[in-house]
C-alpha cells in the first residue's frame, strides 16, 4: 500500500507542490502549523530517519541544501525557521515516508510539544 506522499510523487492526488527536481519534491502541508510549512520529501521509498541506508547519506545531505534554497526563496531565511523530523510512534510521524517539516513565520518555542 503506497503512502499518501509516494501518491503524491506519482500524481495520483494533488497537492500543492512548491519544488521538485529529479531526487525531491517539497510541498504545503495540508494541516499547516505555521505560516509558511512546506514537506521536504525524497522521491526513493524511505520509511523513515531509522530506516536510512548508509548509501543514503548523500541523498540526505541534498535535502539539507533543497531545505536551505527553499527557506531562502519562500523569504523565512532571515527571520528563522525550524525543520522538525519526526521518527516513528513517540515522534509523532504519521506517514512513513521520510519527510522534513520546514516551519516558519511565527516564533517556535522551546522545548517542543
Ligand atoms: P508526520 O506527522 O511528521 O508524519 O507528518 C505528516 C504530515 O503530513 C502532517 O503534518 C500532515 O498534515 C501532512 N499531510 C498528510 N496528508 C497530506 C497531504 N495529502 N498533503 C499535504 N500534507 C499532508
Amino acid at each position: 500500500m503506497p503512502t499518501i506522499f509516494k501518491r503524491i510523487i506519482d500524481r495520483e492526488i494533488p497537492a500543492d507542490i512548491v519544488y521538485e527536481d529529479e531526487l525531491c519534491l517539497a510541498l504545503r502541508d495540508i494541516a499547516p502549523q505555521a505560516p509558511t510549512h512546506v514537506l521536504v520529501i525524497p522521491k526513493k521509498e524511505i520509511a523513515s530517519i531509522d530506516a536510512l541506508a548508509d548509501e543514503d547519506a548523500a541523498l540526505v545531505g541534498r535535502l539539507w541544501t533543497v531545505i536551505r534554497d527553499l527557506a531562502r526563496q519562500l523569504g523565512v531565511a532571515e527571520t528563522g525557521y525550524r525543520v522538525v523530523v519526526n521518527n516513528g510512534l513517540d515522534g509523532g510521524q504519521t506517514v512513513d515516508h521520510l519527510h522534513f517539516h520546514l516551519l516558519a513565520g511565527r516564533p517556535m518555542r522551546w522545548p517542543p510539544g
